[in-house]
């Protein structure tokens, strides 16, 4: 199989190169992000894999299949960024990794909050510059405080243990729940009673349009005062605009991000000789108690391994039999 590899950097070649050593395909690795403007690199290819922020929209479908390209390998598990009916119309078939290491995201996710909590980061800065002070990084305990888990699947899960070692009473909402989290205590509740009740939030849910700025302006109303937002899952369940008001009134006391709804011209990029050209990025990042990562929690050795070792995986079965186990 001919591959186009697009949004490839130096650590996804290197795994990806490594993990097709046992395979007879061949693999161009691309730099940009596949868009209408870059679908054409694909020619003469039978297949593009692609990671979350391809755009893998009616348009770009469509000349794909006009190139006679077969197959999307996603290197994701999350898949709204691609028109799956236009796909399953064109016969174009699509694949993602749908578990890699639930524990690399869930485990970036309790950093968060133990950074925002704590207030490491402004710590760390601190000290450095030879301030011992402590006004300001005033934190609260973790045991007893209550913890809502919106969509308690495979990272939520793995959330909620990490947060029940820490002593936390556990709050979930997801329309499948999970025996696990009932056995570590969780106490399944309504999304409303979710929101006012939890001092922390934190979304592993993905993006639909049910889960569309789920947290928004009304949602942020009837959550506790300061409370603590965490957002890991996509980030569209977030109205940028909602929680820099939610920030600027104090209502929300603490923010972490690893992704952000506008990330797919920004994150994975080195911007810092450059002007971020995005006012409410910019705005956030302004806030002491905002802490945003650009879209790193899967970026771990063993999920970056997984990640190359399923795909490759995938793109075999397609070529040996035109299906796969993790077709969508
Ligand atoms: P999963 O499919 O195992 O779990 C998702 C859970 O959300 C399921 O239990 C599902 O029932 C639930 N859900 C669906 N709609 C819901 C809704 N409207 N309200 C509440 N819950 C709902 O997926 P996962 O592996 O745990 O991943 C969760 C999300 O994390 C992915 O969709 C992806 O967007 C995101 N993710 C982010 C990163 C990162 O690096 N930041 C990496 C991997 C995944």
């Amino acid at each position: 199989m001919k591959i186009a590899v697009f949004s490839t950097k130096a650590y996804d070649r290197k795994f990806l190169e490594k993990a097709c050593q046992k395979y007879p395909h061949e693999l161009t690795f691309l730099e940009t992000r596949l868009t209408p403007a870059t679908v054409g690199l694909a020619q003469n290819c039978d297949g593009v894999c692609v990671f979350v922020n391809d755009q893998l929209d009616a348009e770009v479908l469509s000349s794909m299949h006009q190139q006679g390209i077969r197959f999307v390998a996603l290197r994701c598990a999350g898949f709204n960024n691609v028109a799956l009916q236009t796909a399953k119309q064109l016969g174009i078939v699509v694949v993602r990794v749908p578990a890699y290491s639930p524990h690399a995201v869930a485990e970036h996710t309790a950093g968060l909050v133990l950074t925002l909590n704590r207030k490491l980061h402004r710590a760390y800065a601190r000290v450095r510059d030879g301030n011992f002070s402590l006004d300001g990084l005033l934190g609260f305990d973790l045991v007893d405080r209550t913890v809502g888990i919106v969509g308690t699947g495979q990272i939520g899960t793995v959330f909620a243990k990490i947060m029940s070692g820490f002593g936390c009473r556990l709050l979930g909402y997801d329309k499948f729940p999970s025996e696990t989290c009932r056995g570590l205590g969780m106490q399944y509740v309504e999304l409303n009673e979710l929101f006012s009740e939890s001092d922390i939030i934190s979304l592993h849910c993905p993006l639909t349009p049910e889960t569309h700025h789920l947290i928004n302006q009304q949602t942020i109303a009837s959550m506790k005062e300061g409370v603590m937002i965490i957002n890991t899952s996509r980030g569209a369940v977030i109205d940028t605009q909602a929680v820099i008001a939610g920030l600027k009134t104090g209502k929300i006391g603490h923010l972490g991000l690893d992704v952000y709804e506008e990330e797919a011209d920004v994150f994975f990029e080195d911007l810092s000789n450059k002007v971020i050209p995005d006012d409410a990025l910019s705005r956030l990042l302004t806030f002491p108690n905002v802490i945003i990562t650009g879209h790193q929690a899967f970026f771990t050795e063993e999920a970056m391994m997984c990640i190359a070792e399923t795909t490759l995986r995938n793109i075999t079965e397609i070529a040996e039999s035109s299906s796969c186990k993790n077709q969508l």
